[in-house]
Formats: structure tokens, C-alpha cells, sequence
């Protein structure tokens, strides 16, 4: 497993940060989607500092930090280089990848432009998940690409089956409510607000000085010598 440092994230109100990156990120702003419903934008990111911190901190057991911050030139370029910035709900989306890998029983991967995606994405057209950081776009899944109706339409049941949280788009081919060469899974517009931050303020920065918070650890090195100790009153489920 990874050393404990590596996995502590830092988190930070997108509205301290500088004036570009609250532009292209724009912490709070409403957004409609395809039906016209508004949804609001998320506020607290993840600050991935370098690749190597992408690429070791994992999420949940089979996916990496790293998957989902990846794009191409379709990002807006301050969004390809480090530090990079990704919507703190993408936890619990890592944990729905998860249970949905069980379930399929193979590997995964979150394809390139498939994980976040910024609203200065060229594929964000109007709201969607991938812009809170809680959709995921599956290209394949064991050692098969996922380019039939059958195939979409299989394990888009097998993720439906994981949750009532779940959501697929079906198969066909209009871009945004449909999908035709990958499977789509989200978990909704959901905004995550850590437990460490202190949402002591208004909507706008209300001092110059930034504030962050470090994401305290959540597992194992917690948890595993507690569960190991049967005499603990907490371990009764
Ligand atoms: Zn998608």
C-alpha cells in the first residue's frame, strides 16, 4: 500500500483561488442541463500538486486519482498542467466505480476525457456529472471495448443493479443523453463539502488570506487496528 502522506489531499474553496482558475472553474455558478433544470457548480477541489501525487493516491482500491483527471487538449490548458483541481465528490464516485467492478467482475478504466471535466471543457455542453466530478465514461471493461447496444446495454444493468444512487445513459447515438462506444455512470450533481473545511463564510472570498484544509485519512491505518480488537465497543455493527 502507499505511504500515509501520499494519500492526504489537500482541499481548497475555489473561490480563493486566482482569478483564471475561477473563471474556468466557476465554484457555485448555476449551470442548466438538458431539461433546463439548474444545478449548482462545486466549490471544494481536490489540489493534485504533481503526477506523482495523480498517480499514487488512490481513491478506492482499483482506481487512482490519476484516472480521473485526465484529459486532452479538449480541457482548458491551465487545466492540463499541475496543480490540477478536481471536484471533491469524486470520492464517493470512486466508490460506486468500485462496488460496479465487483459486480462486473473485471477490470476498468476511466477513459481520457471521461472522468472530470471542467465547464471550459469542449464537451461540456450545459450541466452534466462529469462537471462535478461524478461521472465516469468506461471505453472497456475486462479485455473487451465496449462498442455494441448489447454490451452497453449489459453492464449498464449490472451498474443500475449496484445502486438506485446509479445512473447510465442508454444506448444511441445523441451526444449527452445517449452513449454509443462506452458506458456512462454517475452518481448525480452532488457537492461535496469536506469535513475538515469551516463553511464560516458568504459566497466570496471575505479575506485576501486563502484557506485550505488537508483531507484528514479515512481508512485502514484507523481502522484496522480497532476491528483487530474484539473487546472494542465500536466494532459492534
Ligand atoms: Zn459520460
Amino acid at each position: 500500500m502507499n505511504e500515509p502522506d501520499t494519500q492526504v489531499l489537500k482541499v481548497v474553496d475555489a473561490f480563493d483561488l486566482d482569478d483564471e482558475l475561477r473563471t474556468i472553474l466557476r465554484p457555485g455558478a448555476m449551470v442548466r442541463d438538458e431539461q433546463g433544470k439548474r444545478h449548482r457548480l462545486p466549490r471544494y477541489f481536490y489540489e493534485v500538486e504533481s503526477h506523482d501525487a495523480a498517480v499514487t493516491v488512490h481513491l478506492a482500491p482499483h482506481f487512482g486519482l490519476n484516472e480521473f483527471i485526465q484529459v486532452d487538449l479538449k480541457e482548458a490548458p491551465r487545466l492540463q498542467q499541475y496543480p490540477r483541481y478536481i471536484p471533491c465528490g469524486v470520492r464517493l464516485l470512486a466508490f460506486y466505480l468500485e462496488q460496479f467492478r465487483t459486480a462486473a467482475g473485471a477490470s476498468m478504466h476511466v477513459a481520457v476525457n471521461g472522468g472530470y471535466r471542467s465547464p471550459a471543457h469542449k464537451l461540456s455542453h450545459g450541466a452534466t456529472p462529469h462537471m462535478w466530478g461524478t461521472a465516469a465514461d468506461i471505453y472497456k471493461i475486462g479485455n473487451q471495448i465496449i462498442r455494441t447496444q448489447e454490451m452497453i446495454e449489459r453492464y449498464n444493468e449490472v451498474a443500475l443493479d449496484v445502486s438506485d444512487d446509479i445512473f447510465v445513459l442508454p444506448f444511441g447515438h445523441a451526444i449527452g443523453t445517449s452513449a454509443d462506444d462506452h458506458v456512462h455512470i454517475d452518481v448525480g450533481y452532488i457537492t461535496l463539502i469536506p469535513r475538515e473545511i469551516n463553511e464560516d463564510r458568504m459566497e466570496q472570498p471575505q479575506e485576501s488570506r486563502p484557506r485550505f484544509a488537508f483531507e484528514e485519512r479515512r481508512r485502514r491505518e484507523r481502522r484496522l487496528p480497532v476491528a483487530a480488537d474484539s473487546t472494542d465497543p465500536d466494532s459492534r455493527s
